[in-house]
């Protein structure tokens, strides 16, 4: 199977399918936006900047987030689902021309009522390594306020605020929704319909590879 860029607004999905079929057929999952996190708790000059940028909800520069991210893959050996990147034009020529071949991977819109996405997103509640999503409506913990899987205690992310999620909408539309005809000219788009349940879109993700 192929390697899989998934792209979506925030709040379509993309970090959970991306759990998903990392337990259920182990693809590795790697999100720019996590080791963005990551970043910001070691404290330092670059992540105190980088927190700035990502409390607007506007995007850190293309060439810092390119190189954090080819530090954090091994594409000789694995085969990933990368979320959260590219997340522009420029940063989907550097992926294609410097990370990986045209013909080791395909695109995967979650195509989403924008409209139900703020709702979406200020029920979600994150593990604090951002690896476990949960909505406190649609896909609530066992014990609430806790980690299934971690047994830690739950965080509201700092970005997914209502003010700050409006405006990552509108750079997603601006900076993020042309990849869908860029992929589109590449003829390696495909797309689910992400207003489904969650088990539904998972399995429209794997007939989507087939
Ligand atoms: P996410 O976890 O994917 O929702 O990303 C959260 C935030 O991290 C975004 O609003 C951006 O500020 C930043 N970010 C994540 N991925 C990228 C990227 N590929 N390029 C630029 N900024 C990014």
């Amino acid at each position: 199977m192929k390697n899989i860029v998934f792209i979506g607004p925030p709040g379509s999905g993309k970090g959970t399918q991306a759990a998903i079929l990392n337990e259920k057929h182990g693809f590795n999952h790697v999100s720019t936006g996590n080791l963005l996190r990551a970043e910001i708790k070691k404290d330092n000059a670059l992540g105190n900047k980088i927190k700035g940028v990502m409390s607007s909800g506007e995007l850190v520069s293309d060439e810092l987030v390119a190189q954090l991210l080819k530090e954090n893959i091994d594409l000789s050996c694995k085969q990933y689902i990368f979320d959260g990147f590219p997340r522009n034009v420029n940063q989907a020529e550097v992926f294609q021309d410097e990370i990986m071949s045209k013909s080791n991977y395909v695109a995967l819109l979650f195509d989403v009522d924008t409209e139900k996405l703020v709702e979406r997103i200020i029920n979600r509640r994150v593990s604090k390594d951002g690896t476990q999503i949960y909505n406190l409506k649609t896909k609530p913990p066992k014990v609430a306020g806790i980690c299934d899987v971690t047994g830690e205690a739950l965080v509201q992310r700092k970005d997914d605020t209502e003010e700050v999620v409006r405006n990552r909408l509108d750079v997603y539309l601006k900076e993020t929704a042309p990849l869908v005809e860029f992929y589109k000219s590449k003829n390696i788009l495909n797309s689910v319909n992400a207003d489904l349940n969650i088990d539904q879109v998972t399995e429209q993700i794997m007939n989507s590879l087939e």
